[in-house]
Parts: structure tokens; C-alpha cells; sequence
């Protein structure tokens, strides 16, 4: 397990309304969570200003996405120093969506957390295999591609501000979690990987969070894994008593 603070992301995707946004935010305040877990949740972008005027410690924001480099002619794009300037902490980059329906590929993703850490934003960076390559054994393949292209974007430095999200694609949104067995093997993996190519140091402090329909029900089973640090939960984290129920998963 990393030695850093178990850490809970709720990923709100492209979802809410302001009457909705603004329930969960009254959710989220009055629920009560650990003070020795980290909780960020991710808005949209229109989103963004209203739920960080009105979350309150110790929740934290982080946007969902955000371009490649210094801002500029990009049209529809947000750039990691604006959100640097709004007072946002933190960024998602390579979530599967983004890789698949945006075609983000591992090459973007890197230099898209490059660009992010070097204006001050902390990281989460995603990885995870389809269905697909884990059944035709590419799986591994895959997760090394995907952790190489952080990897040779980011410092030694740059590794205290970022997490690793393992959120294998067929979890994503599907109700089919991955078992505890299959969980811990990548993350394990994934520990030792970056022990071998990045640190060991950085291995041992590194949170490597577990994403793919986790809910209150299994939350706990996940989080008692040796090197679970934490988890990115997408459909719970829309439902406040769920999601701060999920901050509790290890009491
Ligand atoms: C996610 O999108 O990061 C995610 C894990 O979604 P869900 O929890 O809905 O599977």
C-alpha cells in the first residue's frame, strides 16, 4: 500500500444540473467523512466555479480534462494554468472516455500531464485495458504503454502530485466490478512497475486508486486490498449518502 492518504475521487462525467449540482453539494456538507481520507470530486467545467464557492472543506475539485499546452487558439479547450488561476487543485487526464471517444491516445495523455503538473496542478492520471486485450492477453501490453507514456513525461519530483487511477474499461459504468483478485494483481503490477522504471520511494508512496463500478456495497472489500490507496468512482459519486458512504469504506 502507498504510504499517502487513502484517496476517494468522485468523477461526475458530463452530468447535473444546477438544481442537481447543487443537491449534492448540500449532500456532500452535510455528510461526515474521515479526515484521513482525501475526497476530490470532479464537475464539469461549467460547473466548476459554483461547486468550489460552495463544497466545503475537506472536499476538493478537479476538472475533468483540460488542453495539451499553454492556452490559446484552441477553441473549446480550458487550459491547466486557467485552472491553476481559478484556485482548482486538481485534473483527470486519460479517463477512458476521453481516450476512446476523444481519441486521446497514451503519447496525449503523458504530454497532457506534463503540461498539468508544470502549472501546479496535482494529477489523476487513468489507465486501464478493454475487454478485449485482457481476454486476447495484451492486457499487460497495454498498462505498460500506458504507464510509460506518464512516465517519460513526468520527473522523479512530479510523482508527489500525482495518483494512478486503474479503471479497467469493461468496469466502467457496466455494474461488473473487477474482483479483489483481479484488482489487486494490477495494482500490485502496477506498484512494481513504477518501483522498476520510475522509484522505488516513489512506489512506496504512490496512491493507486481502484475505478470501475465501485458502489457502497463493495466498497469495502476493495478497500481493504494491500494496495488499494483508494478509489475513482463515477455513477456512486452522483449519489451524495452513496459516495460518502464510499469515504467511509474503511471504517
Ligand atoms: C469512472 O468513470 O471513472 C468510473 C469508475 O465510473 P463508474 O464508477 O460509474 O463505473
Amino acid at each position: 500500500r502507498g504510504s499517502g492518504r487513502f484517496f476517494i475521487g468522485g468523477n461526475w462525467k458530463c452530468n447535473g444540473t444546477l438544481q442537481s449540482v447543487t443537491q449534492l453539494v448540500d449532500e456532500l456538507n452535510a455528510g461526515s467523512v474521515p479526515d484521513s481520507v482525501e475526497i476530490v470530486v470532479a464537475p464539469t467545467f461549467v460547473h466548476l466555479d459554483r461547486v468550489q464557492r460552495t463544497l466545503k472543506a475537506p472536499f476538493q475539485i478537479a476538472a475533468q480534462d483540460c488542453w495539451v499546452s499553454k492556452g490559446g487558439a484552441y477553441t473549446g479547450e480550458v487550459s491547466a494554468e486557467m485552472l491553476h488561476d481559478m484556485g482548482i487543485p486538481w485534473v483527470i487526464l486519460g479517463h477512458s472516455e476521453r481516450r476512446s471517444l476523444c481519441r486521446e491516445d497514451d503519447e496525449l495523455v503523458g504530454m497532457k500531464c506534463e503540461y498539468a503538473l508544470s502549472q501546479g496542478l496535482k494529477v489523476i492520471a487513468c489507465i486501464g485495458e478493454t475487454l478485449e486485450q485482457r481476454e486476447s492477453g495484451h492486457m499487460w501490453d497495454v498498462l505498460d504503454a500506458q504507464l510509460a507514456a506518464i512516465a517519460r513525461h513526468t520527473s522523479l519530483a512530479n510523482w508527489a502530485d500525482l495518483v494512478i487511477a486503474y479503471e479497467p474499461v469493461w468496469a466502467i459504468g457496466t455494474g461488473v466490478v473487477a474482483t479483489p483478485e483481479q484488482a489487486q494483481e494490477v495494482h500490485a503490477y502496477v506498484r512494481k512497475w513504477i518501483a522498476e522504471h520510475v522509484g522505488a520511494d516513489v512506489a512506496d508512496k504512490l496512491r493507486i486508486l481502484y475505478g470501475g463500478s465501485v458502489n457502497d456495497a463493495n466498497c469495502a472489500t476493495l478497500a481493504n486490498l494491500e494496495d488499494v490507496d483508494g478509489f475513482l468512482v463515477g455513477g456512486a459519486s452522483l449519489k451524495g449518502p452513496s459516495f460518502i458512504n464510499i469515504c467511509n469504506a474503511q471504517n
